[in-house]
């Protein structure tokens, strides 16, 4: 006679967070991204090589929502 405990491990589970690159709208883990700039929230996270093919495009580096440099 015993009680049966369930433990649901919560740091393992919400280890892996699924995030979305700002340029390419890709969705992957936030290991796979850069924070290139002061950006928050949704729009913080991008591949490296989507920042150099943005930065590449636009002439500069700067990020046209926070005006800071990548
Ligand atoms: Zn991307
Ligand atoms: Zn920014």
């Amino acid at each position: 006679m015993g009680e049966v405990v369930i433990i649901i491990d919560e740091t393992k589970s919400s280890k892996l967070r699924i995030s979305r690159c700002r340029i390419c709208h890709e969705e992957e883990a936030e290991s796979f991204f850069e924070v290139p700039c002061a950006c928050s929230g949704t729009v913080k996270f991008a591949h490296r090589d989507c920042i150099q093919r943005w930065c590449n495009e636009k002439g500069n580096t700067t990020c046209e929502i926070c005006l800071q440099c990548a």
